[in-house]
């Protein structure tokens, strides 16, 4: 589950575009977007985090973007 960086509306993942507003909600898109899901991932465990997260909280790799 996301939310819509402009109306703050809960959105489904798989959708492309805010139902509400328009809003593009593909990752990347929009700087104001904030991903609720994980979007790193260790290379070394597979521990999943999200895309603030630089370095994997149990063995200190540095994070992959999924
Ligand atoms: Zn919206
Ligand atoms: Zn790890």
């Amino acid at each position: 589950m996301r939310i819509c960086p402009k109306c703050r509306k809960p959105v489904e993942e798989t959708w492309t575009f805010c139902p509400y507003d328009g809003t593009d909600l593909r990752p990347g898109v929009g700087k104001e977007t904030m991903p609720l899901v994980s979007q790193k991932v260790c290379p070394k465990c597979g521990a999943k985090y999200d895309s603030r997260t630089r370095f994997c909280m149990k063995d200190g790799t540095e994070l992959k973007t999924a």
